[in-house]
């Protein structure tokens, strides 16, 4: 990728050879030795190709570069004031007998073998394009999931819950800084205080922000003792949860900002119900289902019954006739809706179920074989033998 740009250099810069590098540079004679390293680098950032795309930039690149091989070498800079001649002239007077200078000539001193061209374009991007400090983003704190069982009551009714779990939190002793209280930053080994470094690549000067203090200049050096330098901490809490009546099994209520903390935002808490199951009800949709046993004689001839529903004990009336798994609706008497329609309310809903006796007693059994005989009397198309297999 680099080795290209590189050859274009050296093709074009016989181009230039005649302009005033000092124009290029746009410095006066004078300049001082930091003037000419500061024009050409705020030129060298402006027209580097891999920012400046205009189809003109690498040329003009390539020309900055060259006149700063010839001006920011003081020897170089000398013979070119005193004799006109360029870095390149220079080197090439040098090896035919005439020595103006050093043999400094980074273009063709360096080889791909020799130099991790990627490596620093990297670098030299990274400085361009401005470091990210992830340090400094701030994070959402993960959600809490937790799993909360309720009463069946409890989930048709609605209820209020303390739950207590555990939540990660900012450091109590160093609020989330990591840093011993008290402590002061210490000057960063690696850059001297800069928050940068600088390596003079030949004509290049590099510049990346410093990885060990992100650019900061400074580090701390002391942990805190409480958190180990982590700046989070577990702590116990604990949270009251609104359960709306009416709340079905596995639904899960979010409770905003009620998770992990974080540098930043909050996370959420995630309370999943679980509804135990009731002894005599199941809930199918917004309606109540429960069976509701009945004797033969009720069944046959009709009652009033009081029956269990989640809103108390009704009265209900048995029709005469009633037959195993025969419904009765009670209207109203089922799980009120979610809002808006929180004035809504399901239905109860009854299945009978005629309950048998095991064990008849002598009355019972005469009072049967009784009904028996009437029964057997009304059927027309009678069998006697199959009477008598029934009956003995
Ligand atoms: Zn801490
Ligand atoms: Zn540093």
């Amino acid at each position: 990728m680099f080795i290209p740009l590189l050859r274009s250099f050296q093709s074009s810069r016989r181009l230039f050879y005649k302009k005033d590098y000092y124009s290029i540079l746009g410095i006066s004679r004078s300049a001082s030795e930091s003037e000419i390293k500061k024009a050409y680098f705020s030129l060298a950032k402006k027209y580097h190709p891999d920012v400046n795309k205009n189809p003109d930039a690498k040329e003009k690149f390539a020309e900055i570069n060259l006149a700063y091989e010839t001006l920011g070498e003081l020897e170089k800079r000398r013979a070119y004031d005193s004799t006109g001649m360029t870095a390149d002239e220079q080197d090439q007077a040098k090896n035919s007998g005439f020595n103006p200078s050093s043999n400094f000539n980074p273009f063709t001193n360096f080889t791909a073998s020799e130099f991790n061209f990627k490596d620093i374009f990297n670098e030299f991007d990274s400085f361009f394009t401005g470091h990210e400090d992830h340090e400094t983003i701030n994070f959402k704190g993960d959600d809490i999931f937790l799993v909360l069982e309720i009463s069946f009551i409890e989930a048709v009714k609605g209820t209020q819950k303390n739950i207590k779990f555990e939540r990660k939190s900012l450091c109590s002793t160093c609020n989330g800084t990591k840093i011993k209280p008290g402590t002061n930053p210490i000057k960063c080994s690696s850059c001297g205080g800069k928050g940068h470094i600088q390596m003079q690549m030949g004509p290049i000067l590099m510049q990346t922000i410093c990885n060990k203090c992100k650019g900061k200049g400074s580090i701390f050096k002391t942990h805190c003792i409480s958190c180990r330098g982590i700046g989070m901490e577990n702590k116990d809490c604990d949270e009251v949860v609104n359960i709306p009546p009416g709340i079905d099994n596995g639904q899960s209520l979010r409770m905003v900002k009620k998770g992990h903390n974080a540098s930043g935002m909050q996370g959420d808490l995630l309370v999943k119900i679980v509804i135990a199951q009731h002894p005599i009800f199941h809930r199918e949709g917004q309606d109540i289902h429960s069976d509701v046993f009945i004797t033969i004689p009720q069944a046959a001839l009709g009652a009033f019954l009081e029956v269990e529903t989640i809103h108390g004990k009704t009265k209900v009336n048995v029709e005469p006739g009633m037959n195993s798994g025969d419904q009765k609706r009670i209207p109203g008497f089922g799980i009120q809706y979610l809002p808006p329609n929180q004035n809504k309310r399901g239905d109860h809903v009854i299945t009978f179920k005629i309950k048998v006796p095991k064990k008849l007693t002598d009355e019972q059994k005469k009072l049967y074989e009784q009904l028996a005989q009437i029964e057997y009397n009304n059927i027309s198309d009678h069998n006697p033998n199959k009477f008598k297999t029934f009956y003995k």
